[in-house]
């Protein structure tokens, strides 16, 4: 038996048996695994309150088999961001957060520069950033981080490079960028030059510089639902904190994504 004692962000919890709760959380040396809370239902003493999502914690845990589930032995909190639980939509956007780490991740591949993206995100939400902006840096780097980086740099068909045409079309299923001679069928989305570059530079800048970059209008109604189908598409699967996005108005913009 193996004894750990690592930072990690807390991205579920669930209750088990009578008295334990079961609790996933992102890792910074030993990536995502799940926890048993021994007695964490009947003694809110033991861990005080730290097991809760989107908390920053330093956690100490039994690991047995380098398989299955850890043995949670204490845990310390480091930040609760209650910023972010006082505040439904940054709430929102931080629960979005913890999902897609929760589904694009998998359990014990470590990723140390996945959880320096999430804690990043997490301050950024719970301080000056504005929600949605921050979102789109977000999940850009995720899919980069998981292997889906989109291509951006020229048409997935004829090679053009991107800087040489005002207007593109994105292809999810082919992953990337074609011009106008080369509009893919099925649903695609519009990407101006300007939205190309933004998310180019959001894919290539230091973790530290990438929340600087902002995203206007017209950039955010092209963007806004292009990166949340990338996640979807890839997932094969809806994301279920996408619901109170959606309740509380978040995402109620005409989507910029084009039928044939
Ligand atoms: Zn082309």
């Amino acid at each position: 038996m193996t004894i750990r004692q690592d930072e990690a962000i807390i991205l579920r919890t669930r209750d088990y048996r009578e008295s334990d709760r079961l609790i996933t959380f992102f890792s910074r040396s030993q990536g995502q695994l799940t926890g048993i809370a021994k007695g964490a239902r009947r003694s809110k003493k033991r861990f005080v309150h730290t097991l809760e999502p989107l908390s920053h914690v330093l956690i100490t845990y039994a690991d047995r088999s380098s398989s299955g589930l850890v043995r949670i032995d204490a845990s310390e909190l480091k930040n609760g961001f209650i910023e972010l639980r006082n505040d439904v939509t940054r709430l929102g956007y931080a629960s979005l957060s913890c999902e897609v780490v929760l589904e694009m991740s998998p359990e014990r591949q470590a990723n140390p520069t996945l959880f320096a993206l999430l804690n990043h995100y997490l301050k950024e939400l719970g301080g000056k950033g504005e929600p949605e902006n921050s979102s789109f840096l977000f999940l850009v780097r995720m899919l980069s981080l998981s292997g889906y980086a989109p291509n951006l740099q020229k048409c997935l068909r004829c090679g053009r490079d991107s800087t040489s045409a005002q207007g593109w079309f994105f292809s999810i299923s082919q992953g990337g960028l074609l011009c106008g001679n080369h509009r893919p069928g099925g649903k695609v989305y519009l990407l101006s030059l300007g939205t190309v570059m933004l998310l180019r530079q959001a894919q290539q800048l230091p973790l530290g510089k990438v929340w600087r970059l902002r995203f206007h209008r017209k950039s955010r109604d092209e963007c806004r639902f292009l990166l949340l189908d990338l996640v979807r598409h890839h997932l094969e699967k809806d994301l279920k904190s996408l619901k109170l996005l959606y309740q509380i108005g978040a995402l109620e913009v005409t989507n910029s994504s084009v039928n044939p």
